[in-house]
């Protein structure tokens, strides 16, 4: 029954608890307690733990007019285990913490946790805990990640060198155009509640915005070549403005040439129906989720026939600057405008 709404109150705090967590099943090793006492317990066994969290609140991070709750969940778990592979790690545990409205039912907390437990079984990641509140408007989600790596294997943001070749994976600008068609579409409705959305077409876009990936399987694809990168970082906030952390971290500069970042179909069909520049959903746009690293120029042989990973540009002097080669062939400084000022 699709429409039926049970208040939380019937279930209570401890029962919507052993509700929400009686489908979850760990599968880690690594997981020695999960849910049910005061705290979970962990065995790394000498490995490294990486720990990321994110809080995401209703209004501000996400718009549940055009957001459905499972996408929520599986997202809110996705961005989390994209830090974890961003340092090299494999994302072995989640903990989920939610403070929810009255206008949340259990059967609304059912559709978020089952985008969750998508995300778990997806990824082999555990739900060891969290924690449940109240809150006076909207929901808030948060999300922490542990991953394990060994020590030898960890990639900061801080190592790349002159003469590395930066590298990308899959393409750019997507989620940030499947936003703006969502949001279009939102405008539409809002104004005239029987105004169909118009989203044909635009499948892929749509997917890249309410349901992203993390890119573990470039960390074991990686792992598998034999490259380590020097350097790395998620795309969470659109490329000019990871690389610029990359640069500062690393204290290098860098050149990208703008026909190499690749983009899909549907974001340029897009970007030209709104009149966007596509490049700059690509620079600017964000949540794309996609791995940006350095590699040594040795191993660009491994990397070079992996059709997920294109090469973009190269590391250079400090004193070089950030810079932007255009297609026309004129190198102009590239602007970190991420999405941080909205959020
Ligand atoms: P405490 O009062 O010690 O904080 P809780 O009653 O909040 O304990 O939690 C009991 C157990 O349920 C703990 O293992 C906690 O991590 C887990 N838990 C609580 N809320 C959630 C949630 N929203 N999702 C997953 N696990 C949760
Ligand atoms: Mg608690």
């Amino acid at each position: 029954m699709k429409n039926k709404k049970t208040d939380i109150s019937e279930l209570g705090e401890f029962g919507l608890i052993n509700h929400i967590s009686k489908p979850f099943k760990t599968v880690n090793k690594s997981t020695v307690k999960g849910i049910g006492d005061d705290g979970a317990i962990l065995d790394y066994k000498g490995k490294q733990l990486v720990v990321t969290t994110d809080l995401l609140t209703e209004g501000v991070h996400f718009n549940l007019m055009y957001v459905p709750l499972k996408h929520l969940g599986y997202k809110a778990v996705v961005v989390n285990l994209s830090d974890v592979c961003a340092m090299n790690a494999i994302p072995k545990q989640i903990t989920v913490s939610l403070a929810l409205s009255g206008k949340f039912s259990v059967e609304a907390v059912d559709e978020l946790y089952s985008g969750i437990q998508l995300a778990c079984d997806k990824y082999s990641v555990d739900l060891i805990g969290g924690d449940t509140t109240s809150s006076i408007t909207g929901l808030t989600i948060s999300v922490t990640a542990l991953g394990e790596v060994e020590k030898a294997d960890i990639v900061y943001r801080s190592g790349a060198k002159p003469n590395d070749l930066l590298c990308v994976t899959g393409d750019l600008g997507g989620a940030y155009m499947g936003l703006q068609l969502l949001e279009r579409e939102n405008e539409v409705f809002k104004v005239d509640e029987n105004m169909k959305p118009q989203l044909d077409g635009y499948a892929y876009i749509l997917e890249r915005q309410l349901k992203p990936e993390a890119r573990l399987d470039i960390v074991k694809a990686l792992k598998q070549m034999g490259v380590k990168p020097t350097s790395m970082i998620d795309i969470s906030d659109g490329l000019s403005s990871e690389i610029h952390h990359l640069c500062e971290n690393s204290k290098v500069g860098c050149s990208i040439y703008e026909d190499k970042i690749a983009m899909d179909y549907q974001t340029r069909a897009m970007a030209e129906e709104m009149n966007i520049n596509p490049l700059v959903a690509a620079l600017n746009g964000g949540e794309d989720y996609e791995l940006l690293f350095t590699i040594d120029m040795k191993d660009f042989e491994k990397v070079k026939n992996d059709p997920d990973i294109t090469v973009i540009g190269h590391m250079t002097d400090f004193s070089e600057g950030i810079n932007l080669v255009t297609v026309a062939g004129t190198s102009i400084p590239l602007e970190a405008q991420g999405w941080n000022h909205r959020k």
